[in-house]
């Protein structure tokens, strides 16, 4: 087992992962930017190391930085969390090249799926089901075209390089996909510098559902069952659910086995999600993240499981030591990102904290690293926190995560907690009757 980590990364999810150190009997070593001296991840780290001003380029995503931290704190491996050098392949590498251990999969196939393209020529190839779409990079308009008229209308083109939902563009009909094609060629040279496109059907009423895998490093792959993120606005993941209200048992054995087959194929190590759009009882898919997720709690409150101590555990080569019979699914769990935002104009809201009061009691957990005179810093994500409900049944968990809510106090700061409570309150939602579409949808009923 190592016997120091750095985490190369900051807030809810820097502490997360100290977390899980700490319970491992493993030290931990906290980076920061200067904007993050009194942040309660490096309060609470055994060492930490400042590694440069405020800005993301210069500190967290400053490889050379991290580096030398690593080397004078005598550091014997790197947790990078999600987000900053999470999925960067080269990071991985150097990190690997300076005989740190990467808690992560290896920097190829970070690389591979970081390409989406490569990504889902990968997968088809191992027997995933994928969006109906051009086979690779599109070479032409005339070529978008073609592919279009083979799938029908709407269309989507996609930047292979994405993220975050940039390069993205619809075409509903013939006469836009001109324009979709170039400005999402634009937008994704702009954003990745890469403007290799491809092209999806785009479909109208599907889910995102996305299943966490776990791999260790002596061929044991498993699966710990589906996360439900339709709820999003912009592409961003607002409350997420595990289980899935539409899933079947049945349907969830069944994609879990054929991800896992393909993982297994492809020899991926370490925590994976692979991303589905659901529809008519098929699923597609549509990208997979080489690290942790942000709504990773839901999954570990349904499985009795702790995924980053997993993470921990196969980056120093211990085998899983169980297999899928072995992982039962109890309850529903519910997560709601709790981001310091104006509820209805989205615009962050960065501050101090003057008040701070956690909801508790029985199923209640809550990641996050604020706390009452806290400046919540203007450079960084947005989101303070993530509260986070288990109970036997959805409509239990519905009803703690209102009395959850109604407890939580955030002064100082906008939060989007008002539109989590009408989200919760309202009975579509509550009869889980919703797609990627919905929260757009209800947040404009809203105005
Ligand atoms: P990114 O990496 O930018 O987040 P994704 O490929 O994961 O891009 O897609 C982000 C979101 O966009 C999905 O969760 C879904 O809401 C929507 N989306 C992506 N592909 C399609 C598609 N073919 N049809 C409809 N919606 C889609």
């Amino acid at each position: 087992m190592f016997s120091k980590i750095l985490i190369a990364n900051r807030g809810e999810i820097a502490l997360r992962i100290q977390r899980a150190c700490r319970e491992l009997g493993i030290a931990t070593v906290a980076v920061h930017s200067t904007a993050d001296a009194d942040a309660m991840h490096v309060r609470l780290a055994d060492e930490a190391v400042c590694i440069g001003p405020p800005s993301s380029r210069e500190s967290y995503l400053n490889v050379a930085a991290i580096m030398s931290a690593a080397t004078i704190t005598g550091a014997d491996a790197i947790h990078p969390g999600y987000g900053f050098l999470s999925e960067n392949a080269d990071f991985a590498e150097t990190v690997e090249e300076h005989g740190l251990a990467f808690i992560g999969p290896t920097a190829q196939h970070i690389r591979m799926m970081g390409d989406k393209i490569t990504a889902k020529t990968t997968m088809k190839a191992l027997g995933v089901p994928l969006v109906p779409g051009s086979d690779g990079a599109l070479r032409s308009i005339d070529e978008a075209r073609e592919v279009a008229d083979r799938v029908g209308y709407p269309v989507l083109i996609k930047a292979a390089a994405g993220g975050g939902g940039r390069g993205m563009k619809v075409a509903q009909t013939e006469a836009e996909i001109e324009e979709a094609w170039s400005v999402a060629r634009t937008e994704a040279r702009a954003a990745f510098g890469n403007d290799e496109v491809y092209l999806e059907k785009y479909l109208d009423k599907p889910r995102h559902i996305e299943l966490q895998i776990l791999a260790d490093t002596h061929g044991n792959v498993v699966h710990f069952g589906e996360r439900d993120c339709s709820l999003q606005r912009r592409h961003q993941k607002l409350l997420e659910e595990a289980g899935s209200p539409v899933l079947s048992t049945a349907e969830r054995d069944a994609i879990g086995e054929t991800a896992t087959a393909a993982l297994k194929k492809m020899g991926y190590r370490n925590a994976g999600t692979l991303e589905f759009l659901y529809q008519d009882g098929q699923f597609c898919f549509i990208e997979m993240n080489t690290r942790l997720q942000v709504e990773h709690p839901v999954t570990e409150m349904v499985c009795d499981v702790d995924l980053v101590r997993e993470q921990i555990r196969v980056a120093a080569g211990q085998a899983l030591g169980y297999e899928q019979a072995d992982i039962r699914f109890s309850g529903h769990a519910i997560e709601c990102r709790i981001n310091a935002e104006d509820p209805e104009t989205f615009l962050p809201n960065p501050g101090t904290i003057q008040v701070f009061h956690a909801p508790g009691g029985l199923g209640v957990r809550i990641d996050s690293a604020i706390y009452a005179g806290y400046r919540v810093p203007p450079y960084y994500d947005s989101m303070i926190a993530k509260l986070i409900v288990h109970a036997p049944t959805r409509a239990e968990a519905i009803a703690r995560m209102q009395r959850a809510l109604e407890e939580c106090v955030v002064e100082g700061v906008k939060t989007v907690i008002p539109l989590h409570r009408k989200i919760l309150a309202d009975p579509q939602f509550q009869r889980g009757d919703y797609t990627i579409h919905w929260l757009e949808r209800f947040v404009d009923s809203l105005k």
